[in-house]
């Protein structure tokens, strides 16, 4: 048995509420880094994206699957931002809530592939691969420490632990990489020097994560 740790709809709600509060927290800081090689909208986007979130999920009755709960916020961040985070975020969502399906818990091996099948999105809509500078070298990280957490049988929170902390270092990696892709790569070598907006706030919403399952598993 790997781990007791479940994720469930209750979970995934108070994932997607204390993303909101976080990203909100941060709005200010995720703006200013996308003003130094984007256009200093990346926490006003976030910001207005998960707030749509919570409060479309606050809308839902309490029967929807993690999987289903996913897929609307989704659908919520696609809608109300307007920015590529918007459409990458809400891609990402819905694929891990299609690949985490109708069941109503799920435990580490489902959500690895929930993440991968985010991943897969974001670089299906993106075409950004790892070192791009973007979002991607926040999550691919992620999962690495998630699978090699899970292969030894680390308890989940830990597991989600261990990715969100991988996340944060992929996010501060990206300060000497030359953008590629997005906004950023019109800068060529003036972006290098400056930490990806989408790479952190893709580690502020897996810390986000981490703290609703750590408290569960208190
Ligand atoms: P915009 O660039 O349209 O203003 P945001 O500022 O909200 O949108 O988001 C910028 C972030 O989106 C970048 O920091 C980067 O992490 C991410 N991003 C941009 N383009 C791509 C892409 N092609 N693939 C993956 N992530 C990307
Ligand atoms: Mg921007």
């Amino acid at each position: 048995m790997r781990t007791e740790t479940a994720v469930r709809a209750a979970t995934v709600n108070a994932w997607m509420t204390e993303a909101a509060a976080t990203v909100r927290a941060q709005r200010d800081y995720l703006t200013q880094l996308d003003s130094a090689i984007g256009d200093g909208d990346h926490g006003t986007n976030m910001d207005r994206g998960f707030a749509a979130v919570e409060k479309a999920l606050a809308g839902q009755n309490g029967d929807l699957p993690p999987g289903r709960l996913l897929i609307v916020a989704g659908k919520t961040l696609v809608s109300t931002v307007g920015g590529a985070s918007g459409p990458l975020w809400g891609s990402a969502l819905r694929a891990a809530g299609r690949s985490l399906g109708d069941a109503q818990t799920f435990g580490g091996d489902e959500l690895s592939a929930a993440l991968d099948a985010a991943i897969a999105a974001v670089v299906d809509l993106g075409a950004a691969t790892p070192g791009d500078k973007t979002m991607v070298d926040a999550l691919v990280p992620a999962s690495d420490a998630l699978k090699r957490s899970l292969g030894a049988e680390v308890p989940l929170e830990l597991a989600i632990a261990a990715a969100s902390e991988a996340a944060e270092e992929g996010a501060r990696a990206t300060v000497p990489l030359l953008a590629r892709k997005g906004r950023a790569s019109y800068l060529g070598e003036r972006s290098i020097g400056h930490q990806d907006p989408g790479a952190t706030s893709a580690a502020l919403i897996l810390r986000a994560l981490e703290r609703v399952v750590a408290a569960e598993a208190a």
